[in-house]
């Protein structure tokens, strides 16, 4: 894999594409500076060379519009803080100024464009908008996992024209070596855990992952079209009636391909949707109409643990519960100590995708587990065996 460490920036422009869409409260200020944090290894590696750093990204959807409040002048202080040097800011991200902006850069100099979506042509991927932004740079470096996925001009088609100039900053490299560890070259036994709501939004998912793995745990709100197309009673549980057949089919598929698959068996059952609504233990194939399975229950846990513990590669996507209210929050913090408790003995942890990152950060897991992916889609995306075209256009010749 080509990375930053392969080439010697020294006078040189790299042109960096950074994922910098952070948070910003009513006053524009930066309210979580997590992206910028990860980009900075790149950023620092490009300077201590004698480089100098051109950083481009997007910053929410302005969807092809100037809008003053997505301005990535907004952002530019607080990335002069994180990387320790002053950031000149440039309000266009191509063209004349922009140019004119980088051929007076010197090294050890960052300068950060404005919002690439301020433009249209960036999520059409637009040739020759991308060609505009090459004229930024001497070497493109792509260290924007959250964008990947998107064939956009920044992240996918500007590489077309720096053949040999192109590579990966060291985050976009650490993302995919990540996912390689889980889907390649895991040591085994691996066990996917996979929760959320709905079985329809994971299918894809698990019919990638199965011939990769050893344990399927399953968890969250899909377990109930599980239960339900085996004959169990869900009662109010969240289930989708049209995919029961695909859940049956799973089954069969992941029995074929020896992959043990592990469903609750009991859960925390409420008589509402809600965090003080009444709540009792019941059998997962058992519960009462007018309750509902939120969290996964006692015996259930210590049955997620031993597989967990016994674990060498673990892969976490999506919560067991329904963990953003805390009446329902006990089987997603117990899977994050667990999933901490096999890190610690020695297995490598990847979480990643949607709402498992939110998860991790709310209970404090992600120092705890090997690696949470800073990008949803295009994680989820990898985790489908999808080609991403950012990382295709660096790989390809
Ligand atoms: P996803 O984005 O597919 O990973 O789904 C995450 C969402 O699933 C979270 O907002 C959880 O609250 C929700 N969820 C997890 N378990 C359940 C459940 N038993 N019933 C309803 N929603 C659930």
């Amino acid at each position: 894999m080509i990375t930053v460490d392969d080439f010697n920036f020294e006078n040189k422009k790299a042109l960096i594409r950074v994922d910098f869409n952070v948070p910003l409260d009513e006053d524009f200020n930066v309210t979580d500076s997590n992206r910028i944090e990860a980009a900075k290894p790149t950023i620092i590696k490009i300077l201590e060379d004698g480089g100098s750093a051109v950083l481009m990204s997007h910053l929410g959807r302005p969807k092809g519009e100037r809008n003053p409040a997505l301005s990535l002048s907004h952002i530019s202080e607080k990335v002069s803080e994180v990387i320790g040097v002053q950031v000149k800011f440039i309000d266009d991200c191509i063209g004349e100024k922009a140019e004119k902006a980088v051929a007076e850069l010197e090294s050890g100099e960052v300068l950060l464009l404005e919002n690439l979506r301020f433009y249209a042509e960036e999520e059409k991927g637009d040739k020759l908008f991308a060609e505009q932004l090459s004229h930024l740079g001497d070497i493109y470096v792509n260290d924007a996992f959250g964008t990947a996925h998107r064939a956009h001009a920044s992240t996918t088609i500007v590489a077309g024209f720096f053949p040999d100039k192109k590579c990966f900053g060291y985050l976009l490299a650490k993302e995919i070596k990540a996912i390689e560890k889980v889907m390649k070259t895991g040591e085994k036994p691996v066990t996917a855990i996979l929760g959320g709501a709905k079985v329809s939004s994971k299918i894809t998912i698990i019919e990638n992952i199965l011939s990769k793995i050893n344990h399927l745990i399953i968890g969250g709100g899909m377990t109930y079209t599980f239960i339900k197309a085996q004959g169990g009673k869900v009662g109010n549980s969240i289930c989708e009636d049209d995919k029961m057949d695909l859940a049956l089919s799973i089954l069969k598929k992941a029995k074929d391909m020896g992959v043990q698959v592990h469903l609750p068996v009991d859960v925390v059952a409420a008589d509402d949707f809600s965090n003080s609504a009444n709540t009792k233990i019941v059998a997962v194939d058992d519960i009462p109409e007018g309750w509902q399975g939120l969290d996964a229950g006692p015996k259930t846990l210590e049955n997620f643990r031993e597989v967990i513990l016994a674990s060498k590669t673990i892969l976490w996507n999506g919560p067991v519960g329904v963990f953003e209210m805390e009446s329902f929050a006990e089987g997603t913090i117990s899977v994050g100590n667990f999933i901490d408790e096999a890190t610690k003995n020695g297995a490598f942890s990847l979480v990643g995708g949607g709402d498992s990152v939110a998860a991790v950060k709310q209970f404090g897991f992600e120092d705890k587990v090997s690696y949470v992916s800073t990008g949803g889609g295009a994680m989820l995306e990898s985790l489908e065996g999808k080609s991403l075209p950012g990382i295709a256009a660096i790989l390809e010749a």
